[in-house]
């Protein structure tokens, strides 16, 4: 995803684009190997949403011709925090509902109609080739085919690492003598366990069921499971079980089915009765933060940039990793404006850049991910700022729509954090804190029913 997204911005500068990949691109939405986080869910939140519309002009449209459901998150799903249900609200922010493998073929398509681009499929990056004359400069890339025939360099003017989180530009620059980035890493030890469903009809569901999707959230100490089930294209309901705190959902069909009816609440586990499960149980545990950090990087390597979970990747729990690629995108677009495609200023100033905007999400991320015991790392500036005010934020948000607007719009990526200590935010979240002082709302104590209030109207 962060590669088709820098890949479209660079066919702007340079006479031509080639896209390396060990995969052979499937005909379709379907699953690869060098994916496999595809099967699990993927969130896109409406600031990728907005960048993928304008790199690729025509996204939404060919989202929704590929049978993407459309939805506002607080109008359509079934919400339980660890204060009970949400209410049922219209946020006007529609985000788009479909598999990650479909996400990815739309904005593929999309990328395949530029002029000048090639996609190198079946061939893998085993290293970089570079010269050293004062600074080093990186010249090319050391490719195999996968398919039989003779490795060589494909020689270019610039690099872009987009190769994800298990990239092994690290090992790279050790060859060619250089030291890699410092990394920091934040890990919660969660985990995703996940599994597909052919929908039932509509007309079989019962009637006052409003809910096209659901949400669990864990509720710590005694619920350390989340839970989500989302629509999907295809008549498809996607179900994913993430654990906190090394509580790993379970990897196998017994024990993911036997799952659903202990969670914190039965619905998801009686909406699948009436589906069918059309796969195995797929498990997902690399899920730590990890924030490689090229802006303070001591080495020089002109002609590299590395974008994406290449650079910076986050626990997917947040749905950060494809808006963040494609901000990146953006950001390298204003940097090839500035110095131009061949500045060997580029790569400093792109990756100066890029983690000022990293910095937010990852403030986000690992905020959140403090919440649980026994997470590892070290909290930044904004996670310590942030942690703590969000559950408030969150149940104000569910009285006040004014602070629930906000939160989506700072958790969606359209608005800065900042945005949630602006004055009026702030008053507003006092007086809700100051209203529920002794009303015993709050994280402990209270018990949610078990299905959300069928008689939802929307805020
Ligand atoms: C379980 C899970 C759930 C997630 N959920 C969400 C979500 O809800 N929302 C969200 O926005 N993000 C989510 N993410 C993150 C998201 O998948 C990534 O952030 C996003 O795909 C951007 O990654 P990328 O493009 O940098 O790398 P990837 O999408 O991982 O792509 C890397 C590409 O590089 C290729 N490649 C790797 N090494 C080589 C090599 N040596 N030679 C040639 N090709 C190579 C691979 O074949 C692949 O095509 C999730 C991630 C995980 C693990």
């Amino acid at each position: 995803m962060a590669g088709l997204s820098a890949g479209r911005v660079l066919s702007d500068f340079f006479d031509h684009v080639t896209v390396v990949d060990r995969d052979a691109y499937p005909e379709g939405a379907l699953e690869r190997p060098g994916v496999p986080q595809s099967r699990h869910v993927h969130a896109l939140l409406a600031r990728g949403r907005q960048e993928l519309d304008g790199l690729f002009p025509g996204f939404s449209e060919a989202m929704r011709a590929g049978g993407a459901h459309e939805l506002d998150f607080p109008s359509a799903f079934a919400t339980l925090r660890p204060t009970g249900w949400a209410p049922r609200a219209d946020n006007r922010l529609p985000l788009f509902f479909a598999s990650r493998t479909q996400i990815e073929t739309t904005v593929r398509g999309l990328f395949r109609k530029l002029p000048n681009v090639t996609l190198l499929e079946r061939t893998a990056v085993t290293g970089l080739a570079a010269t050293r004359q004062g600074h080093t400069k990186a010249t090319g890339v050391h490719i195999t085919p996968l398919d039989g025939g003779v490795s060589t360099t494909l020689e270019t003017d610039l690099i872009v690492d987009a190769s994800g989180r298990a990239s092994k530009a690290p090992e790279w620059f050790r060859e060619l003598g250089l030291t890699p980035p410092e990394e920091t890493i934040v890990d919660s030890f969660s985990g995703y366990s996940s599994r597909w469903f052919k929908a039932p009809d509509p007309s079989r569901l019962p009637r006052d069921w409003w809910w096209k999707g659901v949400w669990i959230d864990v509720k710590l100490p005694e619920n350390t499971f989340a839970c989500v089930l989302i629509p999907v294209e295809q008549g498809r309901w996607l179900v994913t079980i993430a654990g906190v705190a090394k509580h790993y959902p379970p990897n196998d069909e017994a024990g993911f089915m036997a799952t659903l009816p202990q969670l914190r609440s039965p619905i998801i586990d009686k909406m699948v009765q009436f589906a069918e499960p059309i796969s195995p149980v797929y498990s997902y545990r690399a899920m730590a933060n990890r924030f490689r950090h090229y802006e303070r990087w001591q080495e020089r390597l002109d002609g590299f940039l590395a974008l994406g979970d290449s650079a910076c990747a986050f626990n997917p729990v947040y749905g950060q990793g494809m808006t963040t690629g494609a901000v990146s995108a953006t950001i390298l677009r204003d940097c090839l404006k500035q110095s131009g495609p061949t500045s060997p200023e580029l790569s400093q100033q792109f990756f100066r850049a890029q983690a000022k905007f990293q910095q937010i999400p990852w403030g986000l991320a690992t905020g959140a991910d403090f919440r649980f015991p026994g997470t590892e790392g070290q909290p930044s500036r904004i996670s310590s700022l942030m942690g703590p005010y969000m559950e408030t934020l969150f149940q104000a948000g569910d009285e006040d729509p004014v602070v629930r607007i906000q939160v989506s719009r700072v958790l969606n990526m359209l608005k800065l954090p900042t945005a949630l200590f602006a004055p009026h935010i702030v008053a507003r979240v006092a007086w809700w804190a100051a209203k529920h002082k002794f009303s015993g709302k709050g994280a402990g104590g209270y018990s949610a029913p078990a299905m959300p209030p069928v008689l939802a109207s929307v805020r």
